[in-house]
């Protein structure tokens, strides 16, 4: 299927490796130009490098903190005029609901719901005055369910979503679409780093914890980053033009829901 968006320019947020790399590569795979990000920049530029040799795209690289306000001016700036943003950032770390202050609260709310919300005003307005845009912003199966020990996440992640189903509603109109992905367990090192919480809290092997993992999800295996991205370049496609404000759950049916 042609998805419509050769030659378009995306901004990818947090796309060196994991989620937001498997969105970056199925974007270039279109034809799409990419800024991509990360903090670290030999990773993201191996990444920017294998991209370019694999599609022939341009890729411009921005190495930073996108959770900060300088991260997010330079990137709004390398971004320019881009039809298709992919709010992404790290997740927060587990803990339990006793030991999170407000500092806690302020850091994950930072990432995960006011760093997207800013990146949205920055582009959002340019891409209504074009009257064409896509924004996906990775959020997590916890919004459906809550995962009880990333209470940090639960929260941030909810607010971002009620922002977007409002928001999505003002700006459709001008043919700009505001989507979320709620991945569920998918195979990056933010899975890697949660199946050994698990080995840590419960004393099991790596690979007991990521079986016990796994037979939680109806398919048996975690998600690819290839899958992952796929269903991103489908929502910032042409053909995705009557989506919006909705919340695609990728978890292999693990989230036990009728709807
Ligand atoms: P990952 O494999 O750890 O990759 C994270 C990517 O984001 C890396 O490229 C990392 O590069 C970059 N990054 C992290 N913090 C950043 C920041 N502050 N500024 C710029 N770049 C940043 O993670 P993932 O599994 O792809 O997860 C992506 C998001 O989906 C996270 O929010 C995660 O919580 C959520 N999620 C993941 C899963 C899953 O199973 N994988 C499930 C539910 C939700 P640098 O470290 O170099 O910055």
């Amino acid at each position: 299927m042609d998805l419509g968006i050769a030659g378009k320019r995306a901004l990818v947020c947090a796309s060196s490796k994991g989620l937001g790399l498997g969105c970056a590569r199925a974007l270039a795979a279109e034809g799409v130009d990419l800024i991509m990000n990360a903090r670290g920049a030999d990773a993201l530029e191996a990444s920017a490098e294998q991209i370019r040799a694999d599609f022939g795209v341009t890729v411009t690289t921005v190495a930073i903190d996108v959770t900060t306000a300088d991260g997010q001016a330079a990137m709004l700036e390398a971004a320019g005029a881009a039809d298709i943003l992919v709010n992404n950032a790290g997740g927060p770390p587990p803990g339990m609901w006793t030991d999170w202050d407000r500092d806690d609260f302020i850091k994950a709310l930072d990432a995960n719901m006011l760093t997207p919300i800013a990146l949205i005003k920055g582009l959002v307005p340019g891409m209504m005055e074009r009257g064409w845009g896509r924004v996906v912003n990775i959020t997590s199966q916890a919004v459906r369910a809550p995962i009880p020990v990333l209470g940090l996440s639960n929260a941030a992640r909810t607010g971002l979503t009620g922002y977007v189903a409002g928001t999505s509603r003002q700006v459709a109109a001008s043919g700009v679409t505001i989507n979320n992905l709620l991945p569920g367990l998918h195979d990056t090192d933010r899975a890697a780093s949660l199946d050994n919480t698990v080995v840590q809290n419960e004393g099991i092997t790596i690979d007991e914890a990521r079986a016990r993992r796994q037979a939680t999800i109806p398919v048996q295996r975690y998600g690819t980053i290839e899958e992952f991205g796929a269903a991103c370049a489908f929502l910032c496609s042409q053909n995705a033009g009557f989506i919006v404000g909705q919340n695609w759950l990728l978890d292999g049916g693990a989230t036990n829901l009728t709807m």
